[in-house]
């Protein structure tokens, strides 16, 4: 993957760059996925907290997730684009919502996680490993 990475909100009024090659590249199905993005899923690129440089103004929603954690969704307050999570107990990584990138076509999806929430018309390739829940537990 060429770096930096860069991409923004949909109006244009956050902008983001990732310094370092994403740590994982993983398909999210869970419910607060869909509803934050009013999307089947979320595709996640998880990146290293420090080589995540944001400019503009993002507005945090935090939700609890199944596992208990807080999750905290930021995104644009402008256009609404959801952007970037961070997870209470994992904070050296954060999720980065791949569809956001300027070239969103570098993204290469590993597994899904949160398939059990899944919706049933929610294609998936059947060649990539699921996961009920985080893919890291
Ligand atoms: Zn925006
Ligand atoms: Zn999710």
């Amino acid at each position: 993957m060429k770096l930096p990475l860069t991409g923004g909100c949909l109006c244009g009024a956050v902008r983001y760059e990732i310094l370092a090659e994403p740590v994982a590249s993983i398909n999210c199905h869970c419910r607060t996925c869909q509803k934050s993005s009013g999307a089947p899923y979320l595709a996640l690129l998880f990146v290293p907290a420090i080589a995540l440089i944001i400019r503009g103004n993002v507005k945090e929603y935090a939700t609890t997730a199944a596992t208990g954690n807080t999750v905290y969704r930021a995104f644009c307050p402008e256009c609404g684009t959801a952007l970037f999570g961070k997870n209470s107990s994992f904070t050296k990584v954060r999720p980065v919502a791949a569809a956001t990138l300027d070239d969103p076509s570098v993204f290469k999806p590993e597994k899904d996680m949160w398939v059990a929430d899944a919706q049933p018309w929610d294609y998936m390739n059947p060649e990539l490993p699921k996961c009920s829940g985080n893919f890291w537990e």
